[in-house]
């Protein structure tokens, strides 16, 4: 395990998810001096068989779309079975949730209707970072609703679940491929958790990024009792409680365009799935756009685009809606490049980047069945050409800088 892992971290491919803590009580998710989720192989056992298994499954080091996809597989956003817009009939969740409060609400209709046992997620832990944790029927999922802008290891806890229960997961992409993958190598863990979710993910900051939302604030962040990145509105106001009670906020665009995707882990840029394809469901922001195609960030009321990958996805929602815990209204798939501009620029471009990753003499993660090379021919020469020398920039100042 430790050559394995030890392999991930010196590529600087780690997402922070957690899934290899699964493998041993010896492996411990910590902070690193980055600020970023790490583990801690200090002490990880020797033992080929598990670290067979581990490769397979962490997404540092591969991620295989082909049981996933089926014919009509699409190669900028996946496997869809169905694309709809929709929110939240609980307007208190609606209005907590990071766009329309539409993974609130199926975690929350899950539980409620006996489908699962627990909902395993993240929320707000005492140090202001996130933990994962069990969610059960009298769970307020306001909590956990709102999308948290830094380090989050959801699959840390997998390790310890009873698996004769069942659970849904809610994560990021890399953490949900991670489940999905394990569910691939562990029987059990495939029978006890039944449902996937997911949202579309532009990258994970470190917690340096929101010190520097604090100080930008100026709040000390002894002082800080809690911080919502998002919701409460939408896109909502990052806000910062004090121990006084005094609010603080910033919009949207200030704390993530502003200083948050300045604080990006590198395997972020190297995601081949920001759109959660090994997810049953996946929700994302339905932004409107202007008449020029572009989105717009102005306060609105929630809504969630809402893709179901599989039949899975799609009972699920279909269920949920027919019981009024969301509204579904129709969405036009040709629109989704639009709305979602930076996934498709990701999609587009990826090949080109993880060729500049070669080119340093680096060893990306390995991506199958995704027909980069197709979509690249869509990005064109320029643009790929543009974000390979962009990678190669970014990525010799980095070397240049560790070695100062
Ligand atoms: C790091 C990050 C990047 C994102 N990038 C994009 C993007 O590029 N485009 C886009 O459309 N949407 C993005 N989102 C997702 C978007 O903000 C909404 O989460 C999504 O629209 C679903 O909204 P909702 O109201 O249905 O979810 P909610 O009902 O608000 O539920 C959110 C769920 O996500 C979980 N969660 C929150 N933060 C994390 C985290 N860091 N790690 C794991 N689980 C978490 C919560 O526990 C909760 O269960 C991102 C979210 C995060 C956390
Ligand atoms: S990507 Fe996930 S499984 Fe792989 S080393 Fe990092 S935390 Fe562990
Ligand atoms: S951008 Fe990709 S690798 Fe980074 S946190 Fe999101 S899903 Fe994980």
């Amino acid at each position: 395990m430790k050559k394995a892992i030890g392999k991930v971290l010196a590529n600087d491919l780690c997402t922070g998810c957690g899934i290899c803590s699964y493998f041993s009580d010896e492996i411990k998710i910590v902070v690193s001096p980055a600020g970023y989720n790490r583990p801690d192989i200090t002490n990880a056992p020797e033992d080929p068989v598990l670290e067979k298994k581990f490769s397979k499954v962490c997404p540092g080091l591969n991620l295989d779309i082909n049981s996933v996809r089926k014919d009509n597989y699409d190669g900028i956003w996946g496997q869809i079975e169905s694309i709809n817009v929709g929110y939240s009939t609980n307007n208190a969740l609606r209005q907590s949730g990071s766009s329309g409060g539409v993974i609130s609400a199926l975690s929350n209709y899950l539980v409620q209707n006996n489908i699962v046992d627990f909902v395993i997620n993240i929320s707000q832990g005492l140090n202001l970072d996130n933990v994962s944790s069990l969610k059960g029927k009298v769970y307020d999922f306001r909590e956990s609703a709102g999308s948290r802008y830094s380090p989050a290891s959801p699959c840390d806890l997998i390790r310890k679940l009873d698996l004769s229960k069942k659970y849904a997961f809610v994560g990021k992409p890399c953490d949900v491929a991670a489940v999905y993958q394990l569910k691939q190598q562990e029987p059990l863990v495939a029978n006890a958790i039944t449902h996937l979710l997911s949202f579309m993910c532009a990258g994970t900051p470190s917690f340096k990024g929101t010190e520097e939302i604090y100080s930008k604030l100026g709040v000390n962040k002894e002082n800080v009792k809690s911080i919502r990145y998002r919701g409460n509105g939408w896109p909502g106001y990052t806000t910062i409680v004090s121990d006084q009670d005094e609010e603080f906020s910033m919009s949207y665009n200030n704390a993530w365009g502003g200083i948050l995707n300045r604080h990006l882990q590198t395997r972020c840029k190297l995601c081949v799935d920001g759109i959660g394809e090994f997810a049953d469901i996946v929700c994302a922001d339905a932004w409107d756009c202007d008449d020029n195609g572009y989105p717009l960030f102005e306060e609105n009321d929630g809504r969630s685009l809402v893709i179901s990958r599989n039949k899975i996805g799609n009972d699920l929602i279909n269920n949920a809606k027919l019981s009024s815990n969301i509204v579904l209204d129709d969405f036009d798939i040709n629109t989704l490049d639009k709305i979602q501009p930076f996934q498709f620029y990701r999609r587009v471009s990826i090949f080109s980047r993880l060729l500049a990753f070669r080119f340093l003499g680096l060893t990306p993660p390995k991506y199958k069945g995704f027909d980069l090379f197709k979509s690249a021919l869509k990005g064109g020469l320029y643009l790929n050409t543009k974000s390979f020398l962009g990678l190669v920039a970014r990525r010799r100042k980095i070397i240049k800088q560790k070695s100062l």
